[in-house]
């Protein structure tokens, strides 16, 4: 895994110069990375799980055979009793006590129904756990993405180009939270998966969230003060996905896609303002 924390730190001043977070939200990511990244440490082997990669289709994961081996379940308990914490140290009047309670028994459920977006079933366990389900999605997700990060970094299969053309992850199916646009791959657009951080090529001219290649409803918004991020929108079905561009002269492991995501919420916010979703 990415140290998310090294990459949030070297951006430090830039965050502060653009007031897109305050020193206690930078200082509440920072407390996540560095728990998460303490859960990594302590993955160790995770062959057992390779059964349920498939080697013939994609997405490689198998969601419905995953189990949880206990060792990793007491690891993602104690991650979630801090992520639970340093949310109740920012906003004290959450209460997680049932989900303290609730969460080993629940691990294996909550994680499919996580990869599976089955938000019906995740808004039922959030009332079970007294949570609302932005809440609960948001402790969820922040406590098994470690997890699922070390999972396809053990895996080896490496889809081609013309394997997956999907707008999904390769990986495990779920999502994008951000693009990148790589200018020495002759501008390639590679999507990045918001929960096993894998990156894969997609398309530049067709919507990853509707399909649509029609260019007269595609359209992109720059960031002024740094044109390397936009926000690339799509009028046939008002989504839109962040894109941050790899100059000819960087490294693209120079640039960590999931810090990038959190420090550029100053986009989202201005999407969600002119009427557009995220992805
Ligand atoms: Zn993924
Ligand atoms: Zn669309």
């Amino acid at each position: 895994m990415k140290k998310h924390s090294e990459y949030l730190i070297s951006k430090k001043d830039s965050i502060m110069g653009n007031g897109s977070m305050t020193e206690e939200l930078f200082k509440f990511y920072s407390e996540i990375f560095v728990a998460q990244e303490e859960l990594s440490a302590l993955c160790g082997d995770l062959s057992g799980y390779k059964k349920s990669f498939k080697n013939d289709i994609l997405p490689v994961l198998d969601i419905d055979s995953i189990v949880l081996e206990e060792e990793t379940k007491g690891h993602l308990a104690e991650l979630m009793v801090k992520l639970a914490d340093f949310i109740s140290g920012v906003n004290p009047g959450m209460d997680f006590s049932e989900m303290k309670k609730n969460f080993t028994a629940d691990a294996d459920i909550l994680l499919k129904s996580l990869l599976k977006q089955d938000y019906t079933f995740l808004e039922k366990k959030g009332v079970e756990n007294r949570l609302a389900l932005d809440e609960f999605i948001f402790v969820i997700h922040n406590v098994f993405k470690p997890f699922m990060v070390a999972l396809k970094s053990s895996s080896d299969i490496k889809p081609g180009k013309e394997d997956w053309l999907e707008s999904s992850c390769s990986f495990c199916g779920y999502l994008p939270d951000m693009s990148k646009i790589v200018e020495l791959k002759e501008n390639q657009r590679h999507l990045h998966c918001a929960i096993c951080e894998n990156e894969w090529e997609f398309p530049r001219l067709v919507c990853p969230a509707c399909g649509c290649n029609d260019q007269s409803k595609h359209g992109f918004f720059e960031y002024e003060e740094n044109n390397i991020y936009r926000a690339y929108y799509c009028d046939e079905c008002k989504h839109y996905i962040k894109s941050v561009r790899i100059p000819k002269l960087k490294e693209e492991s120079a640039f960590d896609l999931a810090v990038e995501d959190i420090i550029t919420n100053f986009l989202d916010a201005g999407m969600i303002e002119k009427g557009y979703k995220r992805i």
